[in-house]
């Protein structure tokens, strides 16, 4: 049997499309960008039909209907835009607009607001209402990640099927009737499950706000680039948002990725951004002399390290660098003279353990592409090369020098310098990384490179998936990139 899905036609404002038999209208519109507006319709999530925006026309039906609840048939006939249904629109949009107050200036949606959008679109009517607004509870602690103001919200009840439905958490509820309905958690409870913030991105309007992004940044001052997660082995797909002209990060959202995280990412993921700006991080060269760390010249730098990796020289390399680094690591080092010794500190039962650890994504190896370096490592015929086999190694024979790749998310590693300890007698320990624990007293020399925010490449999920990274803005002015401190 075919898997295939039968496909039908419609015609929407006169044109003819193709779509599968029973799509949901919205959906369908969406897709092929016609100008429906909506708040409560979210492609992961059921059909709530709460926001009254999506109304549309079709030929036959006495009334116009909300396209959300509507599935495609053949041969129908839509129609998204008449002098009705800019109506319909506005009106609507004035009663989601009647107890909302007027902060946009200070609020932290402004600039990605659907009522802003839509206001300047369908609404600029002269408003007839003459009551007070209701006033609702502002500033609601909900936890670690997230800050509610009830008197933004507009009910669309988004965040309460994410929880029921995706994390199945089910901590949000709308309570009350009428124009005292208001949204919250039961008993004022804070939201401790990983995904809260995922609730922030898809509130439409400024109800649910972001604490670690509130009052930080001016959402059109953000330009984004694809990339993809480094917390964990899942390999989440995001857009890295930063300030180019401030060279900062300021944060990261989920983007669609069907097979990996659909419309989702953890909270825990969300703020691996901070590690990449600049008080987290290695800015120059730096080297322990007489016990003091000092900023040295890339030069004199590279200098020492070639000095140091013609004696006798091992490597260890962690699971947070691309594909491409990697293999440009053993590619240059197995051409060495002296062919250094290197090893990886993947553990290769963890680098394939799907296990979800959390609600939904999370994986236990805190690292992005621990099979990117087992295949590349397998390709330089190096695989089992693991930290076990490192410190037997290291324990029984003379080395002159470590140079050390190191994680840039410490998480992943937080016994890393203990695992180091056995290499304390070698006299050259070299570290590169990104961030500024690495001036360690265990090491001579620490050379800063690129976070996984500021260089392109490739890293490898735990289902095997190769997915792209895109570099955004140089954050570090003085970081090399691997194949450039390796030229
Ligand atoms: S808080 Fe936001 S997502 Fe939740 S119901 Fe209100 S407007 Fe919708
Ligand atoms: S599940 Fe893993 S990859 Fe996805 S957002 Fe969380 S930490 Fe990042």
């Amino acid at each position: 049997m075919s898997n295939e899905k039968e496909m039908i036609s419609l015609h929407v404002d006169g044109k003819e499309i193709q779509a599968p038999k029973g799509e949901n209208l919205l959906k369908l519109l969406i897709q092929h960008q016609f100008k429906v507006p909506y708040y409560c319709y979210h492609p992961g999530l059921s059909v709530a039909g709460a926001c009254r925006m999506c109304f549309v026309e079709i030929e036959g039906q006495p009334k116009p209907v909300i396209s959300c609840n509507t599935t495609i048939a053949p041969g129908m006939k839509v129609n998204t835009q008449s002098t009705g249904l800019t109506q319909i629109r506005k009106w609507n949009l004035a009663f989601h607009l009647i107890n909302h107050p007027l902060d946009c200036p200070i609020c932290d949606q402004s600039g990605e607001c659907g009522l802003q959008e839509y206001y300047m679109k369908y609404g600029r009517y002269e408003s007839d209402m003459h009551e007070p607004k209701v006033n609702k509870r502002k500033v609601v602690d909900l936890g670690k990640h997230v800050v509610l103001d009830s008197e933004r919200c507009i009910l669309c009840s988004r965040c309460v099927r994410f929880f029921d439905e995706v994390t199945k958490t089910s901590e949000m509820a709308i309570f009350n009737r009428g124009d005292r309905s208001e949204i919250g958690t039961y008993a004022d409870r804070p939201l401790t499950n990983n995904y809260s913030l995922c609730s922030v991105n898809i509130c439409p309007v400024g109800a649910l706000t972001s604490k670690d992004f509130r009052f930080k940044k001016r959402v059109w001052f953000l330009k984004e680039f694809k990339s993809i997660c480094p917390g964990c082995s899942t390999g989440c797909n995001i857009t890295m948002e930063a300030d180019i002209r401030e060279k900062r990060a300021y944060r990261m959202l989920p983007r669609y990725n069907p097979d990996i995280n659909g419309y989702w990412m953890c909270d825990y993921g969300a703020m691996r951004y901070k590690q990449v700006n600049a008080e987290h991080r290695l800015l120059t060269p730096q080297m322990k002399q007489e016990g003091k760390w000092t900023p040295i010249e890339w030069e004199d730098a590279l200098a020492f390290v070639r000095k140091c990796v013609a004696s006798q020289t091992v490597i260890l390399i962690t699971p947070q660098f691309t594909v491409e680094e990697i293999d440009h690591i053993y590619a240059f080092f197995m051409k060495q003279p002296t062919t250094p010794r290197i090893f990886h500190c993947v553990d290769p039962q963890s680098a394939f353990d799907t296990t979800i650890t959390d609600e939904l994504l999370m994986r236990k190896d805190l690292n992005p592409n621990s099979q990117g370096i087992l295949q590349v490592s397998k390709k330089h015929k190096l695989d089992h090369q693991t930290l076990e086999p490192f410190q037997k190694y290291i324990a029984q024979n003379k080395i002159e020098t470590l140079l050390v790749f190191a994680p840039s998310d410490l998480q992943a590693y937080p016994h890393f310098m203990d695992w180091l300890l056995p290499a304390q007698p070698i006299p050259n320990k070299i570290v590169i990384g990104t961030r500024i624990e690495l001036i360690h007293s265990f090491f001579n020399l620490a050379l800063p490179t690129l976070s996984f925010a500021e260089k392109s490449g490739t890293f490898i999920n735990v289902q095997g998936i190769s997915q792209n990274i895109e570099a955004g803005p140089k954050l570090v002015d003085n970081a090399k990139p691997i194949s450039e401190i390796l030229c």
